[in-house]
């Protein structure tokens, strides 16, 4: 359904925006430690692949078209609500995190730990919305090729960006740190 495609397109230029103002001002800042890895970069080229490159060429193209499929339209639409959860939660992450972003594992002078606001309950907010994203993008992009795409690389992606940015926040933060883990979720909230 062209409408659904339109969504997702919607969808990814409403996270751009939201983002851009983020990249601007984490640009001006210095950074002090840089902890991303050569692994992790290639995940991220090849997530750029699965979210924007895979879903571009089965829009505008009908290669990918023998791999198809065609859900209910009620699930069609659940996806444009789900799609519309991960940005809300994407926007909220970014307002409360500040201009303490950044593209890579990073730290910058004066960074501060933000516990409050979406931080407050879940400690991965912004992939817990790329995780919703994810789930989104097989109910808007009916393709078993580009569709499933984002899911299939971001599982490998998470794991160990996860696990790396939680040792170098506890390095530097320490005892704090180690408080807000017990007391928070990772990308569900603690019951
Ligand atoms: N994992 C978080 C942040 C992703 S952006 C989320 O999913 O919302 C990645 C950068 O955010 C890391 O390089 C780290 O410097 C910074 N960061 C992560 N958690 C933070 C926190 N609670 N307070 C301040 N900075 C944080």
């Amino acid at each position: 359904m062209l409408v659904l495609k339109i969504v997702f397109w919607a969808g990814t230029a409403a996270q751009v925006i939201i983002r851009t103002p983020f990249a601007i001002s984490a640009r001006s800042r210095n950074k002090t430690e840089q902890h991303g890895s050569q692994v992790e970069n290639i995940l991220l080229v090849l997530l750029t692949i699965a979210a924007g490159i895979l879903p571009l060429i089965y829009t505008f193209t009908n290669w990918l078209t023998f791999a198809n499929y065609s859900l209910p339209a009620w699930l069609g639409w659940a996806g444009v609500i789900v799609l519309i959860c991960s940005l809300l939660i994407f926007w909220r992450a970014h307002v409360d995190l500040k201009a303490n972003w950044s593209p890579s594992l990073e730290l910058y002078e004066g960074h501060t730990l933000i516990t409050n606001g979406i931080y407050r309950y879940i400690r991965h907010p912004m992939y817990a919305s790329q995780w919703v994203w994810a789930i989104a993008q097989i109910l808007l992009i009916q393709n078993w090729i580009a569709g499933p795409a984002s899911l299939i690389l971001f599982i490998p992606f998470y794991l160990l960006r996860r696990n790396a940015e939680e040792k170098m926040m506890l390095e530097k933060f320490g005892e704090p740190y180690r408080e807000y883990t017990k007391a928070t979720g990772g990308i569900l909230p603690k019951l």
